[in-house]
């Protein structure tokens, strides 16, 4: 067989002329609706490669980003990574520290940016001393004069004199494509660290039918950044595919997001449950319904049941339930139905869907003990999940510390069953488990009854220090706006739905839950913040 590497540009070079005409939709930061096609992207993502080659930039130089999910951004992911450079998407929700930090751990020497993120450039760029070109995405007539940021240009002046003819290089397809730092909840962030050969196989496997599912036909929108994970791979897949691609830029408000499914005729739409949430709640009120979506994959952090019964029964739409991380390019798992289930009860079906999913091929994943020792795949036993493939991280970028492996396997810091089907349950981070008289609680399954009630917007469950039990939980809510809920009331919900022992010790309300720069719950920031608190009846 031919030889061929696995390379970045040969997707963008793919589309370009198997579906150049199929259309790219972007909301833009400046509010308007932009409208290209693979072709056009093509041709500009070689205007990308050409302009870093006239700037000077060196084979595996380092290209950041800070921006919202658009076309430019869309060029520099095939521009970048498709000459041989690296692209590090940086997202704009880390603390201006860490941005500056990771700038210079990645030692990024070009950086471009949304408009949305001038203010943030103007604070961070003299702390990131390895950047000597500044990018801003936009027209040459709407950069600002003044902004205090040497040399700043307009991408589209700085494209617009490259030419669109290159040739794309050929290499090692082990070549680093792109990389992504992880939120550093605890420490200074690490990156993951992507090649091309795990970009593209990767890109092949989130297509598949029991995957994300993606085709010709279908019309895109993932809602989940390309800061975040490279959108969890779909803008890959989606030239891969040929696919219209819808992207929703800085708007990801409710409203927004559904008036652009609706004009858009988005048919799979991809984001994390936070987002999700929001949709849901602008839709509800009015009674609005969808017209063209038909899949959406929910993961980032464990969908709510309350969220899969929605937008399955009440809105029609299939939800495939999903499991990733930083580390693994994302997709570890996706929650889809094998031909045995078409026979099981709606009920029964529902409580299948409610996993985190199998494996996809390319993903090998075991539990394992405290003291390293498999569990059995029975849907009961819960350890620590440990994965291992061609897209999963071998150690992290620059890192000083040992590789993270273990035995070959990347431990993942989640506890999970797997059942004998293969189908994956997350019950919790290792860290957010809560143990009580030496059993485990799991606060995603506390958190998952808090919000299927009606007055709930957001639970948290945390564990709190008790004399007797080690710890016992606490369930930490935000209730709907207007909405009436007492501890009494709430605590009353969980009889019957889960063990006695299981059950919260106390409800307290908030007015807001910490949320992380990829929208997940800061639980760290919650207990800090919680650090006074006592259990009724312990001192
Ligand atoms: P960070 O670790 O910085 O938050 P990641 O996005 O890589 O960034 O987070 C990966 C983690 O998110 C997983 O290890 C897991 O704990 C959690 N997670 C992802 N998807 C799900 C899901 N569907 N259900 C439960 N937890 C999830």
């Amino acid at each position: 067989m031919q030889n061929q590497p696995l390379l970045i540009s040969t997707l963008i070079a793919f589309a370009d002329r198997h579906h150049g005409d199929a259309e790219i939709v972007s909301r833009r930061v400046e509010g308007d609706i932009h409208r290209t096609t693979y072709r056009q992207v093509a041709a500009r993502a070689r205007q990308v490669a050409n302009a870093l080659d006239g700037l000077g930039l060196a084979f595996s130089d380092r290209v950041a980003t800070l921006a919202w999910n658009g076309y430019r951004h869309l060029e520099l992911y095939f521009g970048v990574s498709g000459s041989g450079r690296v692209l590090h998407t940086i997202n704009p929700r880390l603390h201006p520290d860490q941005i500056a930090w990771i700038t210079q751990h990645a030692e990024d020497r070009v950086l471009c940016f949304d408009a949305t993120f001038l203010p943030l450039v103007q604070a961070v760029h003299a702390r990131c001393p390895t950047v000597q070109h500044w990018v801003m995405l936009c027209d040459a007539d709407k950069l600002p004069a003044d902004t205090g940021i040497p040399g700043l240009l307009s991408f589209e002046a700085w494209i617009g004199a490259a030419s669109s003819s290159y040739d794309w290089p050929v290499f090692d397809e082990n070549t680093a494509s792109s990389m992504c730092y992880t939120s550093g909840t605890t420490g200074d962030p690490k990156a993951a660290l992507y090649s091309h050969r795990s970009t593209t196989l990767h890109a092949y496997a989130a297509a598949l039918p029991d995957a994300m599912d993606i085709s010709a036909r279908d019309a895109v929108l993932p809602v989940v950044p390309m800061f975040h994970v490279n959108a969890w791979g779909i803008p890959y897949s989606a030239a891969l595919t040929g696919c219209k691609l819808v992207f929703p830029g800085p708007a990801m408000d409710g409203k927004s997001i559904y008036e652009l499914i609706e004009s858009e005729k988005v048919t799979f739409a991809a984001g994390v449950p936070t987002v999700w949430q929001m949709l849901l709640g602008h839709m509800q009120p009015g009674g609005l319904r969808f017209s063209s979506l038909q899949r959406t994959v929910i993961g980032g952090s464990a969908c709510p049941p309350a969220m899969v019964n929605a937008f399955q029964n009440t809105y029609g739409v299939e939800v495939l339930h999903a499991w990733g991380m930083t580390e693994i390019s994302p997709l570890g798992t996706l929650c889809s139905l094998k031909n045995k289930h078409l026979l099981l009860s709606k009920d029964e079906q529902m409580a299948i869907r409610l996993k985190q999913g199998r494996a996809v091929y390319g993903v090998d994943m075991q539990i394992v003990d405290g003291d390293g020792q498999p569990l059995p795949h029975d849907g009961v036993a819960a350890g620590d999940l440990l994965v291992k493939g061609p897209w999963i991280v071998a150690d992290y970028y620059k890192s000083q510390a040992p590789s993270p492996l273990v035995d070959g396997w990347f431990p993942t810091g989640d506890v999970a069953t797997i059942d004998a089907d293969g189908y994956l349950q997350i019950t919790d981070r290792s860290k957010d488990v809560i143990k009580s008289g030496g059993e485990w609680i799991s606060s995603i399954a506390v958190e998952n009854i808090a919000v299927a009630h009606p007055a709930v917007a957001m639970a948290a469950c945390i564990g709190i220090k008790h004399p007797k039990w080690d710890e016992r939980p606490i369930v930490v809510v935000v209730k709907k706006p207007g909405a009436e809920l007492t501890a009494a009331e709430l605590l009353q919900f969980y009889e019957g739905k889960t063990a006695k022992w299981q059950i919260p010790d106390d409800v307290v309300f908030v007015d807001a839950i910490p949320l992380g720069a990829t929208g997940k719950m800061q639980k760290m920031r919650l207990r800090e913040q919680l650090k006074d608190y006592r259990l009724p009846g312990t001192s």
